[in-house]
């Protein structure tokens, strides 16, 4: 089996890491209240429940080589969470994605991470009515960025399957994308403690849910199952669903047990953040014979691969 550091130049997002000053970092231009701004310039008020009670939503799409990957799933899952969450912004998608293309495009990056979101705001009186709050929307374009660094991605992940539980779907939505991460950032620095790159939860009944930031797929006898319920529907998981179908890959939503996930034959991680990342290591201990498996090296070249196609991106107006 080769492994991923022998694929052929271009196949995988090179990611530099050149040198960051913190202050300027990450550069990149906003949109707020109408405005572009250097991102470093876009603030909210202390008083906005977005800051105060995490009451927002948001989503992120990724711009590789100068094009929008599936720009239009990405406008679907936001406007869906904001009808969800009753809030209400004075733009439609289309005006949505134009102000996406210019953060970008004033932004001069070719490779971008792109957040469209919308806090609850804050009411002129400080009501604790929701109903009151005037809801703001905001966007971004920084640098693209990747849950796996460079050599993550060649060796592939280490993974810690953390004791803590995913927020139940019946308290939040989880197709209703969110920065509730207490729980993410508490599974992070356990998988920390124990020397791993990142953290995997889980759900309610004590199968294994997500990761700070992804989902996760295992792969057995050539039968790919990643976890059916209290997850974020990623669009990448989505992704993976619609490369599958086109690659004749049996491929399924289902309860993923812990056990199933540590003797799988291969694991990976998917994120806009990053796309196909292998796992090669969970809790210490080798996903089988400890290499970037074959299908998961597939599915990342045929993920690359549909970043130049127009059924599967659009070209950022610069
Ligand atoms: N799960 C969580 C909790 C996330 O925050 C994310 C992305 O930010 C994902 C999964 C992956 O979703 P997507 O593939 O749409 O980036």
């Amino acid at each position: 089996m080769s492994q991923a550091a022998s694929k052929p130049a271009g196949l995988l997002p090179v990611l530099s890491d050149r040198h960051v000053d913190p202050h300027a970092y990450p550069d990149g231009v906003a949109h707020l209240d109408g405005q572009y701004l250097p991102t470093s310039q876009a603030k909210v008020s202390v008083l906005d429940w977005g800051f105060l009670h995490s009451d927002a939503t948001y989503d992120t799409v990724h711009v590789w080589d100068g094009r929008f990957f599936r720009l239009d799933l990405h406008l679907e899952r936001f406007f869906g969470g904001l009808e969800k969450l009753r809030m209400t912004i004075p733009f439609d998608r289309d005006g949505v994605a134009e102000i996406l293309h210019n953060c970008v495009a004033l932004s001069g990056h070719r490779a971008a991470y792109v957040e469209m979101l919308c806090t609850r705001g804050a009411s002129p009186t400080f009501s604790r009515d929701p109903r009151q709050a005037i809801n703001r929307f905001m966007a971004f374009a920084v640098p693209f960025g990747s849950v796996a660094n460079a050599e993550q991605l060649r060796r592939g992940l280490h993974v810690a399957i953390s004791d803590k539980v995913r927020i139940p779907p019946a308290s939040i939505d989880p197709s209703i994308k969110n920065y509730h991460w207490l729980d993410l950032v508490r599974g992070l620095y356990d998988a920390y403690d124990r020397g791993a790159d990142t953290a995997l939860i889980l759900d309610f009944n004590g199968n294994v849910a997500e990761g700070p930031g992804f989902n996760v797929f295992c792969v057995k006898a050539g039968k790919l199952s990643t976890p059916a319920v209290g997850v974020l529907p990623g669009i990448t998981r989505r992704t993976v669903f619609d490369l599958c179908a086109e690659a004749g890959l049996p491929a399924v939503a289902a309860d993923v047990g812990v056990a199933a996930l540590k003797t799988a034959d291969e694991v990976f991680i998917t994120s806009t953040a990053g796309g196909i990342m292998p796992v090669t290591v969970i809790d210490g201990a080798p996903v089988a014979d400890g290499k970037v498996g074959a299908i998961t090296e597939r599915l990342m070249r045929l993920y690359w691969q549909k970043h130049e196609d127009p059924a599967w991106s659009s070209a950022v107006r610069y």
